[in-house]
């Protein structure tokens, strides 16, 4: 029977930058909004009128601006199993700087 070599490859999240969290959706264009405005700020009624129109008319309905990032789970970073040999492929550089062979 063949024998096969798996390792844990740990890589930073590029969603969320490692970070776990990600700015909302609806802040997003909320903020697309707010700069986009004719250069004025929004006042803070029109602020809560934007929110009403999205479906929040109470400010304790407005969702939080930072959601658990979706690809990592909030964890950061993301964990994936790969052979051995492709993870000594990707370390190949730095296997050769280690062991001294000049490329
Ligand atoms: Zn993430």
């Amino acid at each position: 029977m063949d024998t096969e070599y798996y390792v844990t490859k740990k890589t930073s999240c590029k969603n969320c930058g490692g970070a776990g969290l990600i700015q909302a959706p609806i802040w997003m264009v909320y903020w697309e909004w707010y700069y986009t405005n004719n250069d004025k700020h929004p006042t803070f009624k029109s602020q809560q009128k934007w929110w009403a129109a999205q479906g929040f008319s109470d400010d304790a309905e407005i969702p939080e601006d930072q959601i658990t990032c979706p690809d990592c789970d909030g964890e950061g970073q993301i964990t994936t199993t790969v052979t051995l040999q492709d993870a000594l492929c990707d370390l190949g550089e730095t296997l050769d700087i280690l062991v001294g062979h000049p490329h």
